[in-house]
């Protein structure tokens, strides 16, 4: 590195410029966005510098430099665009203690001026040491995009607010404290209601970080259901009301997680069967590092947790960190399900007991007592069972299950877009896939809708008494 990137304060200081033409234009726009006291030595200078001058925004004199007019200056700029005269004009500002930097002259240049992102007070030198000033533009176009507007501002308003600020601890307290105001409750804040807004939003999340600090973290696991918002329990509702930080999956719906207290930080780390996924691991680290802050953690998993959600790793974990947690239960989707199709999970006479069943794990398709299965009467709600449906047909099948054995499957159970899909064994895997459910699904082995089953169950019925007057 041959420049060394600096930011000179030049609030108050002269900086001159000889020239009065482009060059000399190009240079005053940007050091405009100073508070230097700027001085133009210029013969002919152009309009615009007439206009500035005429407003006091600088000084012009208007004959070439001389001997003494740098005197005292902090920065100079050769922009006459002669080289005769810029190398006349820099041996005079050199000799009298400024740098100078001469326009489009980097060898003979003391100091280069990079190309600027200006969200003031935040601001970004971009500078290729003159080798490659497009890839400086385009590094600069990118970050003009990349940096919302409202940084400036945001900025502007936090720096105001660091003494207030020390009123959190030094160290991690105060950087998440900052953290969470430039990423989160400020730019959301700003959008909603401007620069007050965050003004305000800075005041409440400081009295929220000073709390926080006599709180210790905590982990609640919460069930959120099978997507409805009003399935939630008053729990969950009072545990995302309090959440610093909520861990969800994929399936949490929108609305759950608008419940959100506002100034919680969201995490996605959805895992879908066999889909792209946050690792395991991960996810346990998350969950520690956030509450090892003292955050009040909510990891909101669909459904009940402890049906097929990987709990038991999370807690170990978080037991692992010596760190508190609790489990607050929710609806589970085969309940959702059962409900949607008018049914019980469980029936004197028909079924004493209901197995839940996952069609795949982490080795892939799931093995099960499929014989004991395969009974007349067993009932099974099988999650994430789209996949492997024409596997547990196939075995099920093969261990003497009735064809004729009912199937439904509950799409989305208890969402706006709830679909219930009523087939048989033997048609279970053709079925499903001219359905196309692409959302999650409950399948419910030996259970047909109230309505097909009370039919089915009459049929029956007759046939029995059939026999019983053949007899
Ligand atoms: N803990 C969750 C289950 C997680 S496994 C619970 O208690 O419900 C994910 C599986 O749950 C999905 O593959 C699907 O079989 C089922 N599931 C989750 N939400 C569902 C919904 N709204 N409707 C139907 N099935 C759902």
């Amino acid at each position: 590195m041959q420049h060394f990137p600096i930011f000179v304060n030049l609030a108050g200081q002269r900086v001159v410029v000889a020239g009065g033409g482009e060059a000399a234009l190009a240079k005053l726009r940007l050091l405009f966005k100073t508070e230097a006291a700027l001085v133009v030595y210029a013969a002919n200078p152009a309009d615009e510098i007439l206009v500035w001058a005429e407003a006091q925004r600088l000084t012009l004199v208007r004959r070439p430099l001389a001997q003494g007019d740098v005197a005292g200056a902090r920065l100079f700029y050769a922009a006459d665009e002669d080289a005769a005269e810029d190398a006349r004009t820099s041996a005079i500002a050199r000799a009298e203690g400024a740098l100078a930097n001469i326009v489009d002259n980097l060898h003979d240049s003391e100091f280069i001026t990079p190309a600027i992102v200006d969200r003031d007070p935040v601001t970004v030198a971009i500078g290729t040491e003159g080798a490659a000033p497009v890839l400086a533009r385009a590094i600069k176009a990118d970050l003009e995009a990349r940096l919302p507007v409202r940084l400036g501002p945001l900025a502007r308003i936090g720096k105001a607010f660091r003494k207030m600020a020390d009123a959190l601890p030094m160290g991690r307290a105060r950087r998440d404290f900052w953290a969470d105001y430039y990423f989160n409750a400020g730019p959301r804040a700003f959008d909603e209601k401007g620069a007050a807004g965050a003004d305000d939003a800075l005041k409440d999340l400081l009295s929220d970080h000073l709390s926080r600090q006599s709180r210790k973290g905590h982990v609640a696991f919460v069930g959120a259901g099978p997507g409805d918002p009003e399935l939630l329990t008053l729990k969950a509702r009072r545990a995302l009301d309090e959440a610093d930080v909520v861990i969800h999956d994929r399936l949490i719906s929108p609305e759950i997680l608008e419940l959100a207290r506002r100034e919680a930080t969201l995490l996605d780390v959805g895992k879908e069967g066999f889909g792209p996924s946050t690792k395991q691991d991960d996810i346990n680290t998350l969950i520690v590092e956030h509450t090892r802050r003292g955050a009040q953690v909510v990891r909101l998993k669909s459904g009940d947790s402890t049906v097929f959600g990987r709990l038991d790793e999370e807690i170990d974990a978080v037991e692992e960190a010596g760190l508190s947690w609790h489990i607050v239960p929710g609806i589970t989707s085969a309940s959702a399900a059962v409900a949607a199709i008018g049914q019980s999970l469980t029936k004197r006479g028909r079924n004493s007991s209901v197995r839940f069943l996952t069609g795949h794990d982490t080795k892939g398709f799931a093995d099960h007592d499929w014989r004991t299965l395969a009974r007349e009467g067993e009932v099974a709600a099988i999650y994430m069972g789209k996949k492997s449906a024409r596997f547990i047909q196939g075995r099920l099948l093969m261990h003497g299950a009735d064809p004729a054995t009912p199937v439904t499957i509950v799409e989305n159970a208890s969402r706006a877009d709830q679909r219930i899909l009523e087939t048989r064994l033997a048609d279970l895997p053709a079925d499903l896939a001219a359905a196309a459910v692409d959302g999650p699904a409950l399948t419910f082995y030996g259970l047909a809708p109230r309505e097909a089953a009370l039919a089915q169950q009459a049929l029956a019925d007759k046939d029995l008494t059939l026999t019983q007057e053949l007899a």
